[in-house]
């Protein structure tokens, strides 16, 4: 009998490592090395391939830390999301994984050939403390030339996207750079008080503080969430087959 705790489940995430190029204030998982484990890209695609046999899974999407460090495992992940049918192929990326230009085009056309048609390229004030503006205004041109369907900058907003701070004012410089370039932007996100943004920005979050959006309710998991070792729902994609895992899974451990 299908598992009741995954009875919504219409999302596949991939964290695809935790390495990163950046070093953001803001970011909620803290710091990051620059180079580390990735989820292995066969086993992943797999995944989607037998979890889309059992569920309609309307939307995918890769991030990490810095995905496109390891773009064959990304690519692979969406070719297999793009062949079974899921409608919405989404990728997260700071748009710095080299500084050669020809890698820049490469990457982004690799992205078009395997379907990915959304990419959100994080650019803000923080991003842009640690993360050089002209190598990913470069990288997003390329994905327009490219020919991926939807291409925009996703920033950070601190408070709130309305608010005046110092960092929200020089966002929306950033942001209109990217316009600039026929890039628009998304609604973005609102920093939560987590890792790095606990740490050195707190004061912002003495007034309430916004909850972290992307906790899932562990009794009604709309979202698989794959980490780099493999593991979720408990157990791992290397060890066991997802389906197994799927039909384990109980909120209180494997049933
Ligand atoms: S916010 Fe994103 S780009 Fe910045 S350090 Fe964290 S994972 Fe890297």
């Amino acid at each position: 009998m299908a598992n009741p705790y995954l009875k919504h489940l219409d999302r596949i995430e991939f964290v695809v490592t935790y390495a990163c190029t950046g070093g953001c204030r803001h970011c909620s998982e803290g710091d990051h090395t620059a180079a580390g484990a990735h989820i292995d890209g066969n086993a992943a695609a797999a995944l989607v391939e037998r979890v889309t046999r059992l569920y309609d899974i309307k939307s995918l999407m890769t991030f990490g830390g810095e995905p496109l460090l390891y773009p064959d495992a990304v690519c692979k992940i969406h070719a297999a999301a793009r062949d079974v049918g899921i409608p919405k192929r989404q990728i997260i990326t700071n748009g710095f994984f080299t500084r050669d230009a020809y890698k820049i085009a490469e990457v982004a056309r690799m992205l078009c050939d395997a379907g990915v048609n959304d990419v959100l390229v994080s650019a803000d004030a923080f991003h842009q403390e640690t993360i050089p503006l002209d190598i990913v205004l470069r990288f997003a041109a390329e994905l327009l030339r490219a020919g991926i369907e939807r291409v925009r900058v996703h920033p950070a907003w601190l408070v709130s996207a309305d608010d005046d701070n110092e960092y929200n004012v020089k966002t929306r410089e950033i942001i209109a750079r990217f316009n600039d370039i026929g890039v628009g932007e998304s609604d973005g996100n609102v920093i939560f008080p987590e890792g790095n943004a606990l740490k050195y920005l707190g004061e912002y979050f003495k007034d309430g503080a916004p909850e972290n959006p992307y906790d899932d309710d562990p009794s009604d998991i709309r979202t698989l969430c794959v980490e780099p070792d493999g593991s979720v729902l408990g157990g791992s994609i290397y060890e066991c087959d997802i389906t197994e895992l799927i039909e384990r899974y109980s909120p209180n451990g494997q049933r």
